[in-house]
């Protein structure tokens, strides 16, 4: 094991288990380790880096805010936050947003939204909040209670109560159990990532919406890991025809600096006052001046490059050896592999290709620009490491 490797499990708390890969440098959707090996970057960080890494024209916008101002507290005005909530806004009808640093304080944001709301309107009785198993919100106690899988929760007890967890793709059942409970939300991912990159029926989640309408019940739709044109679309609901009342958004908005969204549609724009909610980093001026350059370039032309690169690598592996199905939605891949997927990753490395897990699928989120060439290298191998 190398010195970086033995300082970082020394000293940096345990809860990563590390592939023995150190990452110096890279461009775009090629890294660079300590040995000076190439990468092609299958999963920019979770999504995050959606134009790739170090790119350009993201540096430059961050760099010159950097020279500005780096850090002003919420009790002042700052240019870079005002620009990328008006962006925000015009691309998708929300009137308000809320800026925090990470997915679950965008969720933590919306959940907040949803019991005030109900509190005002309903009674505050009504503060039970729906999420589907599968699901994954995040990490904090209340988001953890909000991800409908058990195994996140043990040892962690008790979590923020009023969850309720229903089955995705099944209206009769998702019906039954927001009927026994006074909701004041519910929360979906149009896309489920972390549990297995499973697109949502696309009856199932109107019905839902209609549900939610019908009922005065805040509909918000979790776009950390589906938004900012992962799956072709700026937002995932878009290509479900549905209005949420919150999105939460966050990972690839920054283009790789931390930044968390909270968007509030006409109905809960000022459901939130002076006071009821905060963070001293939120809305900090480099990462909006960053995610204005990278939303700005997120037109309907680059999306349906995403689309195109989505179909793409469908095509390439649907009916592989050892590949039995794939999922997911323009860049967000699941594959389903017949090997364990943990060994297929392994092999990737060992030939230059980063991806990712989910469940047991390979999961691919890619930078969305990613050059056809490298993108067709990268898919070659994958394919190959599928091959039982
Ligand atoms: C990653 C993720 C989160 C949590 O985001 P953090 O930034 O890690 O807090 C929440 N929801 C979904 C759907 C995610 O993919």
């Amino acid at each position: 094991m190398s010195e970086l490797q033995i300082k970082d499990q020394t000293y940096v708390a345990g809860t990563y288990a590390r592939f023995p890969v150190e990452i110096l440098s890279g461009k775009g959707s090629e890294v660079y380790d300590s040995n000076g090996k190439r990468y092609i970057d299958m999963g920019s960080g979770i999504g995050v880096t959606a134009f790739g890494i170090s790119d350009d024209e993201w540096i430059t916008a961050v760099t010159a805010q950097l020279g500005r101002v780096q850090h002003m507290s919420n009790l002042y005005y700052t240019e870079p936050c005002a620009k990328l909530a008006e962006l925000l806004c015009t691309r998708t009808g929300m009137k308000k947003v809320f800026f925090s640093n990470s997915g679950a304080e965008a969720n933590e944001c919306a959940i907040k939204v949803a019991r005030k709301y109900a509190a005002e309107h309903r009674g505050e009785d009504h503060y039970t909040v729906l999420t589907l198993e599968k699901s994954f919100h995040g990490r904090t106690l209340t988001t953890l209670a909000a991800t409908g899988q058990d195994h996140f929760h043990k040892l962690f007890q008790p979590l923020t109560p009023g969850f309720v967890h229903a089955p995705a793709n099944d209206l009769a059942a998702f019906t039954e159990i927001a009927e026994a409970n006074k909701l004041a939300g519910i929360l979906i991912e149009c896309v489920q990532g972390e549990g297995g990159v499973i697109a949502l029926d696309p009856d199932f989640v109107k019905g839902v919406a209609d549900y939610a309408k019908a009922h005065d019940i805040i509909l918000m739709v979790d776009e950390v890991q589906t938004g900012n044109g992962r799956t072709g679309a700026l937002y995932a609901y878009m290509n479900y025809g549905i209005t949420p009342d919150v999105v939460s958004t966050a990972k690839g908005i920054g283009g790789g600096l931390p930044l968390g969204a909270t968007l509030l549609s006409e109905k809960v724009e000022n459901v939130l006052g002076h006071g009821d909610h905060g963070s001293t980093f939120g809305g900090n001026p480099i990462s909006c001046a960053g995610a204005v350059n990278i939303l700005s370039r997120m037109d309907d032309a680059f999306l349906a490059e995403v689309r195109a690169k989505g179909d793409y690598i469908r095509e390439a592996l649907k009916d592989a050896p050892g590949i039995k199905s794939v999922s997911g939605m323009g860049l967000m891949v699941g594959i389903e592999v017949e090997k364990p997927a943990g060994e297929i990753v392994k092999e990737c490395i060992d030939r230059g290709v980063l991806c990712l897990t989910a469940k047991e699928k390979v999961r691919l989120l890619p930078a969305l620009n990613i050059p056809q060439d490298i993108l067709a290298e990268a898919i070659e191998i994958i394919k190959d490491a599928c091959k039982p």
